[in-house]
Parts: structure tokens; C-alpha cells; sequence
């Protein structure tokens, strides 16, 4: 049982994306671009055992969804069993992870019989030379396994991220629909976004939905919109022999009105928006030894006042570059994207 809240929009909050680390081993040009970076403390990090009770806390007020990230999630040792911890929390429908799948081939098995039951892999090209040009890695044939390795492990559902970059990759949008299919997973592509960690975005590299769409529907014929999103992030389409693939347009038709996400952080802060400038630090209070119900009543007091819709009010700027500059995100770490998790 749990006690439903909303936001100042009306929002409830159901889903959850945890970090569980900051660390990466890609440095992908969207999100990683400089050559260093401030990172997490490590005696910061949130245990297993206390991120579990927290995610805990926000089952009791309504979080059925949790999402694994991080930076990249399978770079924290032993995440299986932390997996399996989250797996044992009745009130939790939906438990998925979002990788790079550099560590995939390895980890997908006994992510799968800890209780995973989603995995996406994010997967940009499937050009090597290209692949590490963005990604500054030699590691595109260690992501091909781990999807493949992903495909055998049997999970609910197998999906594949593609962050669409003009001049970069907006050539493949049809080969990596093809791709999809041949290992049975839905791409879904993502809108470049200005969030903090993409010093690099401008608007002309964005590749918006509708030129994604008109790109597919040339090569496939007539592409239909497959209703009931409800609070996902991706509006989903079919091609005519029924393939579905997704598009995630955060950047030019954003969705905040359907926004029942927030974030925490591998240290415990917690984030309501991508765009968020601060965030507020449940590890502190857990760990000077604040009870359950003082924690669900303080997640339940700043859920309450959440009026944030960051990616409407980037919409409505006039002049859109980077969101936060580089002097900043050097001195906190957790204006980046790869801490928030994406
Ligand atoms: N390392 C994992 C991965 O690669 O999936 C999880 C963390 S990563 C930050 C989560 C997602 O955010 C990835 O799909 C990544 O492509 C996406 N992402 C990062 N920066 C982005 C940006 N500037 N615009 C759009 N998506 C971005």
C-alpha cells in the first residue's frame, strides 16, 4: 500500500532512475566531451543496502519503476546483487537498466537471474571508425556482444539508444531500425539534448523528430504513430510491416506535462528535473540516522512544492546554447549529465 502524492502540476510521482555511479568507461561527445572531470568522492557513494532503503521510501509513496544508470552502471562491482535487493521490493513493477554495453557480454546472465527484467543498450553507430570517434573507445565490438549477449538473456524487453547527431550519425537511422530488428530489439532515437556535460550541443546539430520521421517514412513508405505513451519519454511509430521504433524529442516537443520522473544521484541527491540547477541530499540525513518515515516525509514535502519543467522553458529561450558553462560543471559534479544518469 502506498500513499499517492502529486507536484504543483499535478504529477505523481512513480518513477525512479538511480545512478550508481559517476564513473564511465566511454567519453561520448554529447555527454563526456573535456578530457577531465571532477568525480564523486567515493566514500560518498551510496551502499546497496542504502539505496535500497531509499527506493524503499519512494515505493511508499507511490514509485513502481526504477531505473538502474549512471554514468555506467556496470562499472559498480557487484551490481547484481544490488538488483537482486531492488528485485525483492514488492512495490516495484519495473525494474530496467540503461548501459553502454562495453561490460555487457560478461554481466547480462546474471543481471537477468538477479531479477533485471528491461535492458536498453545505448548504441550510436554501427560504424566502428565512427564509433570511436565518438566515443573515444575501441569498444564497438564488445557492445555488439553484450547486445547479443543481452538478446540471449531472455529480458522482458531489449531496446537500443541512439542519440541522433547531425553530420555524425543521422545517415543510419534506417540501418539501425535493420539492426534492430536482426537482434530483436526497438530503437528508440533521442533528440540531442543541451543539458549540463554537452559543452559541445548547438541547435544546428539537433536533428528534430519530424526530420527523423521524414527520413524513415522516405524509405519505408508511410510511418503511423502508435498511440498511449501515457508518461514514457518516447512517442512510438510503425513502419508499415509493423517494426515499431521510438523517438525521444526532449529537445524540440518536450513532455514535462507527463514528467513522474526524478533522479538520484550515486551520493543521494536527488534531482527533479534533468535541467535541475540543485537537488536536495537524502545521504545526509540517512546517514546521520534519519528514521523511514523522516525521510518519506521529507521526499514527500519536496514532491509536493516540484514545479520544475526544464525542458519547456529551454524550449521557450531564444538564444539556446550549452546550459551550464564549463567553469561550473568543473567545480560541481552533479550539473552533469553523467552523474544525473540519463
Ligand atoms: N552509460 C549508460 C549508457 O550509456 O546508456 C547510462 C548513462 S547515459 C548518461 C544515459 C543515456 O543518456 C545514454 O543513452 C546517452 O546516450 C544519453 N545522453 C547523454 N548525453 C546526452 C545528450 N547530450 N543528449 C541526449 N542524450 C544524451
Amino acid at each position: 500500500m502506498f500513499t499517492p502524492i502529486a507536484d504543483r502540476f499535478g504529477r505523481p510521482l512513480r518513477s525512479l532512475r538511480l545512478s550508481v555511479t559517476d564513473r564511465c568507461n566511454l567519453r561520448c561527445q554529447y555527454c563526456m566531451p573535456e578530457t577531465d572531470y571532477a568525480w564523486l568522492p567515493r566514500d560518498t557513494l551510496l551502499s546497496f543496502e542504502e539505496i535500497t532503503a531509499i527506493t524503499a521510501g519512494f515505493a511508499s509513496l507511490g514509485v513502481d519503476r526504477v531505473r538502474i544508470t549512471g554514468g555506467e552502471p556496470l562499472l559498480r562491482r557487484g551490481l547484481p546483487t544490488l538488483i537482486s535487493q531492488l528485485a525483492g521490493l514488492r512495490a516495484i513493477q519495473d525494474l530496467a537498466l540503461t548501459t553502454n554495453g562495453v561490460l555487457l557480454a560478461d554481466q547480462a546472465a546474471a543481471l537477468r537471474r538477479a531479477g533485471l527484467q528491461r535492458i536498453t543498450v545505448s548504441l550510436d553507430t554501427l560504424d566502428r571508425a565512427r564509433f570511436v570517434a565518438l566515443s573515444r573507445f575501441d569498444e564497438h565490438a564488445a557492445v555488439l556482444a553484450g547486445i547479443d549477449a543481452a538478446a540471449r538473456a531472455g529480458f522482458d524487453s531489449l531496446k537500443i539508444d541512439t542519440v541522433v547527431m547531425r553530420g555524425t550519425n543521422d545517415d543510419e537511422l534506417t540501418d539501425l531500425i535493420e539492426y534492430g530488428r536482426s537482434v530483436a530489439a526497438e530503437v528508440r532515437f533521442i533528440e540531442y539534448m543541451d543539458v549540463g556535460g554537452a559543452t559541445r550541443w548547438n541547435r544546428s546539430t539537433v536533428v528534430s523528430q519530424q526530420e527523423m520521421l521524414a527520413t524513415i517514412a522516405a524509405r519505408y513508405g508511410p510511418v503511423t504513430a502508435v498511440g498511449g505513451r501515457g508518461s514514457a519519454p518516447a512517442d512510438r511509430f510503425a513502419l508499415p510491416d509493423g517494426t515499431t521504433f521510438g523517438i525521444i524529442a526532449s529537445t524540440t516537443q518536450p513532455f514535462c506535462a507527463d514528467c513522474d520522473r526524478s533522479r538520484l544521484t550515486a551520493d543521494g541527491v536527488w534531482l527533479m528535473c534533468l535541467y535541475a540547477q540543485a537537488g536536495t541530499d537524502l545521504r545526509r540525513p540517512l546517514r546521520a540516522g534519519a528514521s523511514r518515515e523522516e525521510l518519506v516525509e521529507l521526499i514527500r514535502a519536496v514532491w509536493s512544492q516540484r514545479a520544475d519543467r526544464g525542458a519547456e522553458e529551454r524550449l521557450t529561450l531564444d538564444r539556446r546554447g550549452s546550459l551550464i558553462p564549463l567553469a561550473a560543471l568543473k567545480k560541481d559534479a552533479h550539473l552533469e549529465m553523467h552523474t544525473r544518469g540519463g
